[in-house]
């Protein structure tokens, strides 16, 4: 049977306004079976009900951070597993969706690339994150407004599938996201980079996930031939900005002693020159086995004033979800302290 949510919302069945009451149920009730739509007809409904699926999840279980954010671990029809963090904010709810189950990349500092790579998810898949979530939260899919590919995988390398899920997160008449409030994060893959740039009726926002402005470096952190070299990235990113002018996010998670020396940040300013981005510092966020730390407080300080002294746009970003094994970097199915089982509910 075929999942409902992998499908285009114009190529959702049933004609003109019984589709739309369809789309309603699905992206602004969130409803869970079709069983319960009950302005169509019966006989549409068990139509339905017999061709197409409407859950993509087995079993959905969370852990709440004492910030507010939480955790969602899915557990796929094929019993897979991979997680989604949700954010909520004085101004504004937000959710960070997984685009794989594992990732290929292997981020040395990333429990997730630990992992290794499991599948991509489908359209249906990612998409079906935010309604779960919303039906976790007991708030209407439309509330959450901010949506970021950040989660477990390397979106451009499931690019297709996330393009899809892009395109019904923001049609009107499935999610309507504004198209300036989803963000895709690449760890860099410079094909990806250039073919974004040309979905103009997207119009994602970028960020790149550079962590070290040398080459050595970065294949300390990134050892897999997955992604592409610095140079690559970075003539995709002035190619996209040259098309979409936009401005773009580097991400540069702070490892202590190793990207975290002023030389680096000289570098850094340098590669960036005449590029019009924004530069977000993230510490480390420690999980066990990662062999890595966090730079300490003072040094992530005196890296900020490098970049601001030579005029870089940059902030420091604070994770949220650090004690549910939600924050940047810690998905990997786990929950923290493994035997604080109680931490953990059922959606
Ligand atoms: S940081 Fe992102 S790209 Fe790197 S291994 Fe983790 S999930 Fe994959």
């Amino acid at each position: 049977m075929q999942l409902l949510l992998d499908l285009h919302p114009d190529q959702y069945p049933l004609e003109g306004f019984r589709r739309k009451q369809l789309l309603g149920w699905v992206f602004e009730q969130g409803a869970g079976t079709f069983g319960g739509m009950t302005n169509l007809p019966a006989e549409q409904r068990q139509q339905l009900e017999a061709q197409y699926l409407l859950n993509p999840f087995r079993e959905i279980e969370t852990v709440r951070s004492t910030d507010g954010s939480v955790k969602y671990l899915f557990t796929l029809l094929d019993g897979r597993q991979m997680e989604a963090v949700f954010m909520p904010y004085l101004d504004r709810k937000t959710i960070c969706v997984s685009t794989m189950v594992g990732c290929p990349a292997r981020c040395a500092f990333c429990a997730t690339g630990a992992m290794g790579f499991g599948r991509n998810l489908t359209p249906g898949e990612i998409v079906g994150q935010v309604l779960a979530v919303a039906g976790g939260e007991g708030i209407e899919p439309r509330e959450i407004r901010n949506l970021v590919f950040m989660g477990m995988g390397e979106a451009m390398l499931n690019y297709e599938h996330t393009m899809a899920a892009a395109r019904t997160l923001l049609h009107p008449d499935a999610l309507g996201m504004s198209k300036r409030r989803i963000t895709l994060s690449t760890v860099g893959i410079a094909k990806g980079i250039r073919r974004l740039a040309e979905e103009d009726d997207l119009g994602l926002k970028l960020a790149i996930s550079l962590h070290a402005p040398d080459e050595d470096t970065r294949r300390k952190i990134i050892p897999t031939g997955a992604v592409n070299s610095i140079a690559e990235i970075m003539g995709a990113a002035r190619d996209y900005q040259a098309v979409t002018g936009r401005r773009i996010t580097m991400e540069y998670t702070m490892l202590r002693g190793i990207n975290d020396h002023l030389w680096q940040a000289e570098l850094l300013a340098d590669l960036l020159r005449g590029l019009v981005s924004h530069v977000n510092l993230i510490p480390m966020n420690p999980w066990d086995g990662s062999g890595f730390e966090s730079t300490t407080e003072s040094d992530i300080q005196a890296f900020y004033d490098t970049l601001q002294r030579r005029g870089m746009d940059v902030s420091v970003r604070r994770s949220r979800g650090k004690d549910a094994g939600a924050a940047c970097g810690q998905l990997a199915l786990k929950r923290p302290g493994a035997a604080q089982g109680d931490q953990f509910g059922t959606v």
